[in-house]
């Protein structure tokens, strides 16, 4: 090989390696431009949806058309849950009405199941069925034909001794005396009832309407002028309970369950006879007929006639009904043994006023109704 090929093969190598050169230049200029370029480039790509969800949440109110329906879907939300808690407070008070009509519909329904049974409701209870009265036995004790100076006042110590409330059928007649009008008068004042008995303590079985009513209404008026309390019961003399009698008295009429007879074995006629008989004191007669009413019972009077008197100690039970005389001082000394005789062996009566009385374990006192016991009436319900 000779010089000038040697040149010419050095030369043409000299231009390769420019070329190279320069291609590597140009090549790492690209490269160079390119990473610029993609360094640039993630912060153009997603630009777009970045700045349309910054601009509904950031800036709601920027942009009104998009910000609109952000908003109105943001309020949607707000007012369901605005709308949650006021209809929270809705149904709450959804229940309140419910609440209020059922208490209306309670006292529309609770007035006919009340109305209907003014009627005695308590059948042969041992003790009160009032809660007032827990464990007693409720007794009426009632007195007819006074008032009696002197068996009166001795009938009213007694019971006073006692704690007793009574009910003292009173005959006008008897309260046109004075003294014994006192006596009433006393007997208002102590807390016991005071009841008509009629004015002349008549039959009333042979009686008009007329002349009941003038019984009636004569009494009451003598009553209401002596206590200031117009009589509301009234006991027929005789104990009679027909039809026209109910009818025209127009008030409670009151018998009893408990007769002792007294009427019979504790006037003084009686007990002087009683005493001669059997050799006694007038007193000693007196306590010994006592014992037989209270705790014996009687079957024969002195002229062999047969009575059933059940001894009144052991008949006594709740809502008796127990018929006295106040006009004979031996009934007042009854009463007292009778109960102290209680006191002493049960300690759970209570005595009342006839309205009292019934009224413990009744809705009403009903006219025309005859009472023989707290509940047995007459006619039968
Ligand atoms: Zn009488």
């Amino acid at each position: 090989m000779n010089e000038s090929t040697k040149n010419t093969n050095r030369n043409r190598e000299n231009n390769t390696k420019r070329g190279y050169i320069i291609a590597i230049a140009v090549a790492a200029v690209i490269i160079i431009a390119l990473l610029v370029i993609i360094i640039k480039m993630p912060k153009g790509g997603p630009s777009r949806p970045v700045p349309t969800e910054n601009v509904v949440i950031l800036s709601p109110a920027a942009t009104e058309t998009q910000s609109t329906p952000e908003v109105t879907t943001v309020p949607t939300e707000v007012p369901t849950s605005v709308p949650t808690e006021v209809p929270t407070p809705v149904p709450t008070e959804v229940p309140t009405p419910t609440l209020e009509p059922t208490p209306d519909p309670t006292p529309t329904q609770a007035p006919p199941t009340v109305t209907p049974s003014p009627k005695p409701r308590i059948v042969d209870g041992k003790t009160s069925a009032n809660p007032a009265y827990e464990g007693k036995r409720l007794v009426a004790l009632t007195f007819d034909d006074g008032p009696q100076v002197g068996a009166t006042e001795y009938m009213l110590d007694v019971l006073k001794k006692h704690g007793a409330k009574a009910t003292f059928f009173c005959v006008g007649e008897q309260l046109e005396y004075g003294p014994a009008a006192e006596l009433t008068k006393r007997a208002a004042q102590e807390g016991h009832q005071i009841a008509n008995h009629s004015y002349s303590h008549p039959a009333f079985g042979k009686l008009t309407k007329e002349e009941i009513l003038y019984q009636r209404d004569t009494n009451a008026q003598l009553i209401e002028k002596i206590t200031g309390k117009a009589p509301t019961c009234f006991r027929v003399p005789g104990g009679g309970r027909g039809q026209t009698v109910r009818e025209t008295i127009g008030q409670p009429i009151v018998m009893w369950d408990i007769d002792p007879l007294d009427w019979k074995f504790l006037t003084s006629s009686y007990i002087k006879s009683y005493a001669k008989e059997h050799g006694m004191s007038y007193d000693e007669a007196e306590s010994r007929i006592i014992d037989i009413i209270l705790f014996e019972g009687l079957h024969t009077d002195l002229d062999g006639e047969y009575i059933w008197s059940p001894p009144v100690a052991e008949e006594m039970k709740h809502g008796s009904i127990l018929l006295f005389h106040d006009i004979y001082p031996a009934s007042a000394k009854a009463v007292d043994r009778l109960l102290t005789y209680l006191e002493e062996n049960y300690g759970n009566y209570v005595y009342l006023p006839f309205d009292d009385f019934i009224l413990t374990e009744n809705d009403t006192v009903i006219p025309g109704k005859v009472y023989l016991t707290m509940w047995r009436t007459y006619p039968s319900d």
